[in-house]
């Protein structure tokens, strides 16, 4: 049996309706943007693996700093002890990111990562003795699928199933000129329950790579500010040099209050969580009334290896010839979207740094459960390529060790498919 069949008789994978979709394929190897099934045959990895891949496959580097951790230390309990790579990890972090993050809270995931952010809004209040416990949150969000992470992510079919058992949050627009105005007397309104603000900055990932100007989010920003309200920067998504700077952030002028980190973050290596912090909300923990605790901790918090990994992607990520890729990929994405955009079967093309979403004409309203969905995902799969489009929309965002050939053959089966299907 190969490795697909004895896939097929033990495992349920995620985001797949096990009863029509394809068999899984099988990979045996990675290397740069390449992913090898059994045959040999290379997959060009368009996405990333669900976002997470900065540096490529199986990195060399990162494979040599996570073979010595593991020597040195594999996991250790992060209540009561530490270690050099959480240590130096939150160090360099902290330095990379707005000088108001004063505190690294670890856990498992993007998921996680979002939970402690949201956790530590709502204990403030608490520990302050004040009730505040509603948060904003955008419309077509996605903050992940825990439960506290899914309550905060715009009500759609992935949530239908728990709506009920979801709590209640106030979903705003995004902004634009025209409804900023609305949108500040919808949180003024509220302010007095107000908690927090989640968002993912400037670009909306699984709702369909939807983009949104920084100065209205800035405004946004700082009304909350005004209001007494935290706001909460997801990067789990755009972290790490997708939007074309380190962090979507970094368009801002107003820094969030806090921050959450996943994916990227370990170059796509191992699973690991961030959260950021102010001083302001890590001093709202301090108490000699041990109720004021914050009370989370995942087994794995900090594991030494994922923090090896995070520490070698970091010095990678820092490396000139890193920003010199993105700015490659963003300007070679520039191009194709200049030449795609007029095609009688492209509904709209938009861009952000790396990420490039193209949606397409299907003569029905753009939904993920587009039928178009399945057929372009064969097509692209039969010639090679891992793209996994939002039902009609289709986005690419690659390792930024793509190469120019690849990135090219990417382009170019794009618009082939464009033409014939
Ligand atoms: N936040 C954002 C913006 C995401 O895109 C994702 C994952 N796609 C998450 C949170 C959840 O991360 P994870 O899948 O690691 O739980």
């Amino acid at each position: 049996m190969n490795l697909t069949e004895r896939d097929l008789k033990v495992i349920w994978h995620p985001y797949t309706q096990m009863q029509t979709a394809a068999a899984p394929i099988g990979i045996v190897k990675g290397e740069g943007a390449c992913l090898y099934d059994e045959a040999g045959k290379c997959y060009i990895d368009a996405v990333s693996s669900w976002w997470v891949n900065i540096h490529g496959h199986a990195h060399p580097y990162i494979a040599q700093k996570v073979a010595e951790q593991l020597r040195e230390l594999e996991h250790v309990i992060f209540a009561g002890f530490t270690h050099k790579p959480a240590v130096e990890l939150a160090e360099r972090l902290l330095d990379l990111l707005p000088a108001n993050q004063r505190k690294v809270f670890y856990s498992d995931n993007g998921s996680t990562a979002i939970e402690v952010a949201l956790k530590m809004c709502l204990q403030y209040w608490h520990n302050k003795g004040e009730q505040r416990t509603k948060i904003v949150a955008f419309k077509n969000a996605y903050h992940g699928d825990t439960f506290g992470a899914m309550a905060v992510s715009g009500r759609s079919a992935f949530t239908n199933a728990f709506e009920k058992l979801l709590f209640d949050v106030e979903f705003i627009d995004l902004p634009t000129e025209q409804n900023i105005s609305q949108l500040k007397s919808q949180i003024s309104n509220l302010k007095s329950q107000l908690s927090c603000f989640v968002f993912e900055p400037l670009v909306q990932g699984s709702g369909g790579m939807i983009m949104y100007e920084a100065i209205w989010l800035d405004e946004l920003m700082k009304h909350c500010k005004q209001e007494g309200i935290f706001t909460i920067a997801d990067e789990v998504f755009t972290g790490f040099g997708r939007t074309g700077k380190s962090f979507a952030s970094d368009y801002l002028l107003q820094q969030p209050d806090i921050m959450c980190f996943s994916k990227g973050l370990t170059g796509g290596t191992m699973a690991l969580g961030v959260t950021t912090c102010t001083r302001q909300i890590y001093d709202a923990f301090l108490s000699d009334d041990r109720l004021k605790t914050l009370f989370h901790g995942h087994s794995f918090t900090a594991n030494p290896i994922a923090c090896a990994a995070a520490l070698a992607s970091m010095d990678l990520f820092v490396e000139p010839s890193t920003a010199a890729n993105i700015k490659r990929i963003t300007e070679q994405h520039r191009v194709f979207a200049t030449q795609v955009k007029h095609h009688p079967r492209i509904r709209t093309v938009r861009q952000t740094g790396t990420i490039l979403a193209m949606e397409w004409e299907t003569g029905n309203d753009t939904s993920y459960f587009n039928s178009l969905r399945d057929t372009l995902y064969q097509y692209f799969l039969r010639a090679g390529i891992v793209l996994r489009p939002l039902g009609n929309i289709i986005y690419i965002l690659p390792p930024y060790c793509i190469t120019n050939e690849q990135l090219s053959y990417i382009y170019s089966t794009i618009q082939q498919a464009l033409d014939t299907i």
